[in-house]
Formats: structure tokens, sequence, C-alpha cells
């Protein structure tokens, strides 16, 4: 029996969810559709509109696994290895081996915590760079800023240490190493 090979990106097996692409090219097109000159019928425009919709579904994709890799990278830096990357649909996940990061200490942590939100500013910063080129283009423009938007939202969402986020992560760190420097009082 042939085993599926999944792919890799800088040395680490991607699981992908196909159905991710489908909704990051959907979710955008009413806001691309709305982005046409107000003479312009959007059905004259389907196949670009629809063409639009799939680079943002693969350059929003393309955001996720850059946060991923953030971690991974990170975590290569300070000697763990990382198993996997998962892109799911409406999730995504860097999976270690065991307990890592957690286990290996608050400053660790909060190393490879970071790394992810910090990837996805770098991401944003990408596209805020590119806007002058292609702020002027029909469809383009608008999924620039669209990446923009949606990566620094992202960025400030993964932050908040509400659910399983890296924002919790990162505080439930923060509060371990400051009670490890923590001398007692006198
Ligand atoms: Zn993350």
């Amino acid at each position: 029996m042939r085993i599926k090979q999944r792919p890799r990106v800088a040395g680490i097996p991607v699981d992908i969810d196909w159905r991710s692409f489908s909704l990051g090219a959907v979710l955008p097109l009413p806001y691309l559709a709305q982005s046409l000159p107000a003479d312009e019928r959007v059905l004259d425009w389907l196949p670009v509109l629809l063409g639009a919709g799939v680079l943002a579904g693969i350059l929003l994709a393309l955001g996720g696994l850059f946060h991923e890799l953030g971690h991974v990278d990170a975590a290569r830096l300070v000697g763990l290895a990382a198993e996997s990357i998962r892109l799911g649909f409406a999730s995504r996940v860097t999976v270690f081996p065991g307990e890592a990061p957690q286990s290996l200490g608050p400053r660790t942590t909060l190393i490879v915590v970071l790394a992810g939100p910090l990837a996805t500013l770098a991401y944003a910063a990408v596209w805020i760079a590119m806007r002058p080129l292609v702020a002027d283009v029909p469809l383009l423009g608008p999924v620039c800023d669209l990446l923009i938007l949606v990566h620094v939202a992202l960025a400030a969402f993964n932050l908040l240490p509400v659910g399983p986020s890296d924002g919790r992560l990162a505080l439930t760190a923060a509060n371990r190493l400051l009670r490890s420097t923590a001398r007692p009082a006198h």
C-alpha cells in the first residue's frame, strides 16, 4: 500500500486541510466585488473576481503557514524540533513532541510562542511594503489591503490571553518566569 507523502516546507511535514483554501477564497468575494468601480457589472468581472478570490485564499493560507514557521524556527533556535505543522479548516497549529515547548522552561516557551504572532506581523509588513505598488490595481489593491488587515488583526487576536491562544501560553510563561526570578522578601 502506498503511503501518502505529506508536503514538506522548510524541512517539516505540513498537513493541509484543503477546505481552508476554499474558505479563504470565497469569504473575501463580497468585499472584492464591492471594490469594483460603481459602473462595472460584477458578472462581467466574474472570472477575474474568482481569480482574485483564489489568490486571496492562497495568500491567506500562506500567512497561516508563515505564522507556524515562526514557531518552528524559534523552536529550532532553542534546540527544539517540531514534528509537523497542521493547517486545519479553521485552526492551525505546530505539533511538538510531548509537552514541549511548555515543559522546557518559561523563557523557551516565551520565545517559541511569541515568534508566531511576530511572524504574522512580519507577513503583514511585507504587504504594507507592497501596497504602494498595487494600491491602484483593480482587485489586487483590495487583496493587499485585506492581507494587511487580516494579519494585523490575527496577530492581535493571537496575543489575547483567551482560549488556547499564543497569548495565554505567553502569559502563563511570563508568570512562571516572574515567579522563578522573584526573590523572597527578607
Ligand atoms: Zn501561534
